[in-house]
């Protein structure tokens, strides 16, 4: 154990790299991916469980958290890893992105952002220095800087335009952040789909300084092929002795894609949201377990896979279970598809310590072209 925050490589393999981040609440192995934790908790899983599929660390969102059940409340109760039963490190985002697709009536000015609550319409203020107080008051591990991102497609002028106000933000966050031993402040780069525009936000952010880089703005409609091609470039524009973290991010072959063009962590929804909706990420691709062909099918989701969901029911009871509105189907397939994200990135880092990530990438896509098993 330290009491410090750090990050080592342990090998790398073209651009793809693999280490560890150590913090006081433990070891993120990385390539790593963050399960999200919205409102305290990963929908429909215990955080034991959530551990059991391999899980170093989850991620907490400031704007859900603050507006529910407050970030002054969780402090008084002992911070969030107390709150939520969950000891490892947490990373928690700025609240910027979700003031920006979630709330209502808002104003951008250079201060902050004022605007109102998507549960009650109460109105709140988030700020550079607002935002580090509520992380703090929180107990997050990884903190990340406060910024502001346009959807995408949006005009060049506005994404340089919303970048710069960022890195101004960037540096009041890393201010107003102080100084915090075994916490980590991680900045943000922005600038759309440009690559002039992500080289200045590197720029910038490296002149301030931070324990960790984000690659935010991207993930926002751009398309996949839009953001590997900024995946290009923008993992070498920087550091190369700190952990890089692309933001909302992503399907299987997004983070794939992502790890072999050098990124170290991820974070998205996709895997447990999707476990409510009835589909499964599997080696083999998606499936839709409310599909009729799964009815009369005693085989499981995937018979190479060890989590409870394949090793103690059939495609037949998960469709039964989704079918009836059973609160047991988003349970199992939330497991499931955490278990199969993090055997992924397992996966991964085994390719890379081993410098085969290339047949690991192939054997990927190979698998998944092959589609789901027929049926019976
Ligand atoms: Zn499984």
């Amino acid at each position: 154990m330290t009491d410090r925050f750090s990050f080592a490589l342990n090998a790398t393999d073209g651009r793809a790299r693999t280490g560890a981040i150590q913090t006081p609440r433990g070891e993120v192995r990385t390539p790593a991916f963050m399960p999200v934790g919205t409102a305290a908790t990963v929908k429909a899983m215990l955080p034991e469980s959530v551990r059991q599929t391999g899980a170093d660390i989850l991620l907490g969102n400031t704007y859900h958290l603050m507006l529910r059940p407050g970030a002054e409340r969780i402090a008084r109760l002992g911070g969030l890893h107390q709150f939520m039963n969950w000891q490892r490190p947490i990373l928690t985002d700025s609240g910027g992105f979700q003031v920006m697709s979630l709330a209502g009536l808002r104003k951008l000015t250079e201060e902050g952002v004022t605007f109102s609550s998507h549960v009650d319409g109460s109105k709140h203020f988030l700020s550079p220095e607002t935002s580090m107080e509520i992380q703090r008051l929180l107990g997050s591990d990884i903190v990340m800087a406060f910024d502001e991102c346009p959807a995408l497609p949006a005009a060049e002028e506005d994404v340089a335009k919303s970048m710069r106000l960022s890195m101004r933000w960037a540096q009041r966050s890393r201010d107003a952040f102080g100084d915090r031993p075994g916490h980590a402040l991680f900045g943000i780069m922005q600038g759309g789909v440009t690559r002039e525009l992500r080289e200045e936000s590197a720029e910038a952010l490296k002149a301030i300084g931070f324990e960790g880089y984000a690659i935010g703005g991207l993930a926002v409609g751009e398309g996949q092929e839009a953001m590997l091609g900024v995946l290009d470039y923008a993992p070498g524009l920087l550091p190369e002795d700190r952990p890089r973290y692309l933001m909302g991010v992503g399907k299987p072959d997004d983070i794939v894609g992502a790890v072999q063009r050098g990124i170290d962590m991820m974070d998205c929804v996709l895997p447990s949201r999707s476990g409510r909706t009835g589909q499964a990420w599997t080696r083999r691709g998606q499936v839709n377990i409310k599909n009729a062909r799964h009815a009369d099918d005693p085989r499981p989701l995937d018979e190479a896979c060890s989590c409870p969901a394949c090793t103690g029911y059939s495609r037949a009871y998960l469709h039964h279970v989704f079918r009836s509105g059973e609160m047991i189907s988003g349970m199992l397939l939330t497991w499931h598809n955490l278990h199969y994200y993090q055997e992924l990135m397992a996966g991964l880092r085994e390719a890379i310590a081993a410098q085969r990530l290339d047949d690991f990438v192939a054997e990927f896509h190979a698998m998944r072209e092959g589609g789901d098993i027929p049926p019976l």
